[in-house]
């Protein structure tokens, strides 16, 4: 007889594994498919910045306070059962490269309610006393609560967390799926055979690829980022965001990286997109640029949305068939909170934010 779970999720990301997680922790048996194994997707990315000034301004972000809170619980609770260590309370620094940016950054620091000791401003000779090297215009802020992960790493070890849990997974598997009989019945190519009340997909961009989500308004945008070698130790250890980010691995190593590519037709890594992240890090940090070379490159596809929200719901034709993707650009900040309120829609049937809720995108059958 196959094995029966509650919930089968489709895609071992951040999406996926976070979902996995709160919905083990109501007891609920979980399987997770991931064709290309765990981080098969963005999710593999070798640095993500967990940074909840946002865009252009510096802007608090949707429920910073919440969404923080989950996913440093989710990082600390992972890093206590691993011994590798794969997130940097580094702090992320946001230079204003505009006096007019600066203006904005710092009105946004002063207005917007920011929990004490999150966030400060910098005027132009405080931010080039902290970080010389750097340039800027008129001032920035500095987030001492920012976070560097390495994103891929935490995902394989949340991932052999959940197996502690119970959590079953298939990776590198190719697969096929029916509903029937009210089940969805998944056979693997090995001819393994599971059933699960439940199917849900957390396939990021490449939900598009299934009949079921086709309609959905999820815009792919393709990210690049270059790991490179200072010829000197660096001066910083700390995270830095403007036009990109740039964080440090070790004291020669650092990150460059950026997602911008919003039409492309190559998914890998390209001297273009090198190019492009280079002439970035220049704006910001010029003397580090001439004296560093670039050891190696990633290239990832997320998925953003209109309202740059995730989309979360039911499948509005498909009883038992759900959807959890979009996590956009900040999908580390929005991965655990968000997946609280899925789990709390499906276990408990609770309302969805209507932001974050499918039916607001109005979709026919
Ligand atoms: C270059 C770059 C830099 C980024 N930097 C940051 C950052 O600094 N901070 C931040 O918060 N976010 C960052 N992001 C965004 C973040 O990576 C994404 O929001 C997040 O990874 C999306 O997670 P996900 O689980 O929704 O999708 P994904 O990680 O794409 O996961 C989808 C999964 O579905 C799997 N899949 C595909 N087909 C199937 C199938 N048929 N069946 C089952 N599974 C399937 C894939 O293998 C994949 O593992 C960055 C993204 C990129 C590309």
């Amino acid at each position: 007889m196959p094995e029966i779970f509650d919930y089968c999720i489709l895609g071992a990301g951040l999406a996926g594994i976070s979902l996995a997680n709160e919905l083990l922790i109501e007891n609920a048996s979980v399987c997770l498919i991931d064709p290309n194994g765990i981080a098969g997707g963005a999710s593999g990315t070798p640095l993500g910045l967990i940074n909840p000034a946002t865009g252009r301004y510096a802007t608090k972000s949707w429920q910073a306070e919440k969404c923080y809170s989950a996913i440093t619980h989710n990082l600390q609770k992972v890093q206590e059962s691993s011994p590798v260590l794969f997130f940097k309370e580094s702090g992320v620094l946001r230079p204003a490269l505009e006096s007019k940016i600066a203006e904005r950054m710092k009105e946004n620091v002063l207005t917007q309610n920011w929990p004490e000791h999150w966030i400060q401003w910098m005027d132009q000779q405080e931010l080039k006393s902290f970080h010389p090297e750097i340039n800027c215009e008129g001032g920035g802020v500095w987030l001492p609560i920012g976070l560097s992960v390495d994103v891929g790493t935490y995902l394989k070890e949340f991932e052999k967390y959940l197996v502690e849990l119970g959590l079953k997974n298939f990776f590198n598997l190719s697969y096929s799926f029916v509903n029937r009989d009210n089940f969805w019945e998944i056979e693997f190519k090995n001819h393994q055979h599971v059933k699960a009340n439940n199917l849900i997909f957390c396939t990021g961009s490449y939900s598009l690829e299934f009949k079921h989500w086709g309609k959905l308004p999820l815009y792919p945008v393709k990210g690049q980022l270059a790991v490179l070698e200072s010829n000197s130790p660096l001066s910083f250890s700390h995270s830095v965001s403007a036009l990109g980010y740039i964080t440090s691995l070790d004291n020669k190593r650092f990150v460059i990286g950026s997602t911008y590519e919003h039409s492309f037709d190559y998914e890998g890594i390209d001297q273009q997109g090198l190019e492009y992240l280079l002439g970035r890090f220049n704006k910001v940090l010029p003397e580090l640029f001439e004296n560093s070379k670039v050891i190696h490159q990633w290239a990832g596809i997320r998925a953003s949305t209109p309202n740059r929200m995730p989309i979360l719901g039911k499948h509005p034709g498909l009883a038992n068939c759900f959807i959890f993707a979009g996590l956009g650009s900040k999908g580390l900040l929005y991965s655990g909170y968000i997946s609280k309120l899925m789990k709390d829609y499906l276990i408990n049937s609770s309302e969805l934010p209507p932001e974050l809720d499918i039916k607001r995108l109005k979709l026919l059958v």
